[in-house]
């Protein structure tokens, strides 16, 4: 039997893709709001950002959590390149920024048409190299996860920068609030999460998806709305169900984009990657802790 508790069956197929047993675990707590998890293979360790606390975290399976950079400049999402390389949103410098093998920090991005990015939040790399990253004013809103500012852009965009030219397009802007951002395991659709509120207090709490068109976006549409929360950062498994943070729980949907079940979790979840060695643990950022519980479905393959 599954713990109701924790697993909500909203389809049938959702059995196979959780272990009925499996517990979830709070491997750290004490953040402020915890984001951007992002998973090193390579290293075995996970990297994930404490934004108002000003610092980026490392957990380890056998060690303590320790401090990977601080101040962080209000790192939120993160993602890593074709080489490994980490790459970071960061809301106080409303940058994106490239992690070099020697520690260096190289500025990829940080202003479009001439004037300030909002504050860059969640971002993905196409295996071409491109970087596509999400510009929503949630870091110049208030002092807390940043700056406070006013916003610069006229729009809330997802942009694409070119890894040839380094130049940046803006390539979708069709949100309240871009958030999260994932290539389908084809990488032939973008899905980018809405996370925004409209004037009157309703939001439209859905995933968009798009048709990659080498560097255009073309054909939005809507492809799942959450019935809890509003969606933030989520993640593929290798069989392309999208895995998506939602109030306080874990949303799994097929790529028909059907409800297939929900993961409870004690906070109010901002965002998930998959990890360890089979990539078949999914590791959780939800307000003030970091969770994990292992599924079967296996993440998509990346560095
Ligand atoms: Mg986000």
């Amino acid at each position: 039997m599954s713990d109701p508790s924790l697993y909500e069956i909203h389809d049938p197929r959702f059995r196979s893709l959780i272990i009925a047993n499996a517990a979830l675990e709070e491997l750290h707590s004490g953040c402020r709001w915890a984001e951007g998890p992002v998973w090193f293979d390579d290293a075995q360790q996970l990297l994930w950002s404490d934004i108002p606390n000003q610092r980026m975290l490392r957990w380890v399976p056998d060690g303590p959590v320790t401090v990977f950079r601080q101040p962080s400049n209000f790192a939120n999402g993160h993602s890593r390149d074709r080489q490994g390389r980490l790459i970071s949103c960061e809301h106080g410098t409303r940058r994106v920024t490239r992690t070099e093998p020697d520690g260096s920090i190289t500025v990829l991005a940080d202003s479009f048409n001439g004037k300030r990015l909002n504050s860059p939040n969640d971002v993905v790399v196409h295996s071409d190299g491109s970087i596509w990253f999400s510009d929503p004013t949630y870091g110049i809103l208030s002092n807390y996860e940043g700056y406070k500012a006013v916003p610069e852009q006229a729009e809330r965009s997802i942009y694409r920068l070119d890894p040839a030219t380094g130049a940046l397009s803006a390539v979708a802007s069709d949100f309240i609030q871009p958030n999260g951002l994932a290539f389908s395991p084809d990488e032939t659709k973008l899905y980018v999460a809405d996370s925004g509120i409209n004037p009157d207090g309703t939001a439209p709490a859905h995933i968009r998806v798009y048709d990659v068109d080498g560097a255009r976006l073309i054909n939005s549409a809507v492809f799942c709305r959450l019935d809890e929360g509003r969606p933030d950062g989520f993640r593929f498994d290798d069989s392309g169900n999208l895995w998506t943070s939602g109030g306080h729980a874990v949303h799994c949907f097929a790529p028909d984009g059907r409800l297939l079940g929900k993961i409870r979790i004690p906070q109010a979840v901002s965002n998930l990657t998959f990890g360890g060695p089979r990539r078949n643990r999914l590791f959780i950022t939800a307000t003030q802790s970091l969770y994990s519980v292992f599924v079967t479905a296996t993440g998509v393959q990346r560095p």
